[in-house]
């Protein structure tokens, strides 16, 4: 059976499937060539990260896919239920990447805390000193308060390496069991704190310095954070968006950002990507990544790894 693996697959997730007898393609197609590429070398299964799309379309012009496989969690790429009604199994890997969007999380922490996106863009053309004084009223992450909207997965293991750093966290989401959140120390060390999520995001917002979301594209598409929840924010609040272009209205942000209502933003997803606004990447207080919370060598093996397993476990070895 053939597998195109349009956004690319680890090394080790490759090897596992083609010794299993699979024929792995890694060509990338074209997203509009995607369906003529399917048919013409009959390609039954179609792996994708969150470049590529598999919409209706693709489902309808191709009476030989057999499987979407998306490595990751996100699957708002693929029309899922659409294709699983059509016959076509879809799987993803839900868990693979969470560390992985947690550690650029961090990451993004500490970098809005002291202007790093800011001061690496200026030193090759600014004046030392100056510079010195703009970057001079940093904070610290320790003691403060981090606000996690969306607490599943990569919610939970943002706070574990928040609580850690010995911030305090406030989860948010719309269950509110309590959840005993593990924090690995090193050494063989760990702890515990439990976390019991709070369902309301606008009664929280005034007491959180950070905030981080991790909620999935929602599906009306709208906002989760717009005008009305950034004017309940505190004053100087630094947010970071890891979870989907559009859960925060980005015209929002650059106001609230404006305003001086947000110290600084980091933003690892857009709402036109692959095109980004000019706006949100030129601006001073805002951080961007290209979409790369997954993007570790650790995250991509386990995702390769575990689409190998569910495929051999659900055609059976080709030899
Ligand atoms: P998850 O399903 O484990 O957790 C999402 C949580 O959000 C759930 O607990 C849900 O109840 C909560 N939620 C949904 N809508 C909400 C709302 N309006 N208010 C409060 N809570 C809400 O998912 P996950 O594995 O933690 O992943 C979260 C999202 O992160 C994914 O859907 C994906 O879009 C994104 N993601 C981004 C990257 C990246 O590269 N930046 C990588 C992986 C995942």
């Amino acid at each position: 059976m053939k597998i195109l693996a349009n956004d690319g697959i680890s090394a080790l997730g490759k090897s596992l499937l083609e010794a299993a007898g699979f024929t792995v393609i890694t060509e990338k197609v074209a997203q509009e060539e995607l369906a003529t590429a399917v048919n013409e070398q009959g390609i039954e299964m179609i792996l994708v990260r969150s470049a590529t799309t598999v919409r209706k379309e693709v489902v309808d012009a191709c009476p030989g896919l057999k499987l979407i496989g998306r490595g990751g969690v996100g699957m708002d790429n693929i029309d899922v239920a659409y294709a699983r009604e059509k016959g076509v199994q879809v799987i993803n890997t839900p868990a693979s990447s969470s560390q992985s969007v947690a550690e650029l999380v961090m990451g993004h922490l500490f970098a809005l805390s002291r202007f790093l996106n800011d001061s690496y863009k200026q030193m090759e053309s600014g004046d030392f000193s100056t510079l010195k004084k703009n970057y001079a009223k940093g904070v610290e992450l320790r003691g403060k308060t981090l606000g996690i909207i969306g607490f599943g997965r990569i919610g939970q293991s943002v706070a574990s390496y928040a609580l850690g750093c010995g911030m305090n966290v406030i989860a948010i989401d719309k269950k509110s069991a309590p959840i005993a959140v593990q924090i690995p120390l090193g050494n063989g060390a760990s702890a515990s704190v439990e976390i019991i999520p709070s369902t309301s995001l606008s009664e929280r917002l005034g007491e959180m310095d950070y905030i981080s979301i991790h909620v999935p594209k929602q599906a009306d598409g709208s906002a989760v954070i717009a005008a009305e929840q950034f004017a309940k924010m505190k004053k100087g609040v630094r947010l970071v968006n890891a979870a989907r272009g559009g859960v925060i209205n980005e015209d929002h942000l650059l106001s609230a950002l404006n305003s001086g209502q947000v110290a600084g933003c980091a933003l690892d997803v857009f709402e036109n990507e692959p095109n980004p606004r000019k706006d949100l990447l030129s601006h001073p207080k805002i951080a961007c990544t290209p979409h790369i919370g997954a993007a570790t060598v650790e995250a991509q093996d386990r995702i390769g790894e575990e689409l190998a397993d569910l495929i051999i476990t659900a055609f059976g070895k080709q030899n």
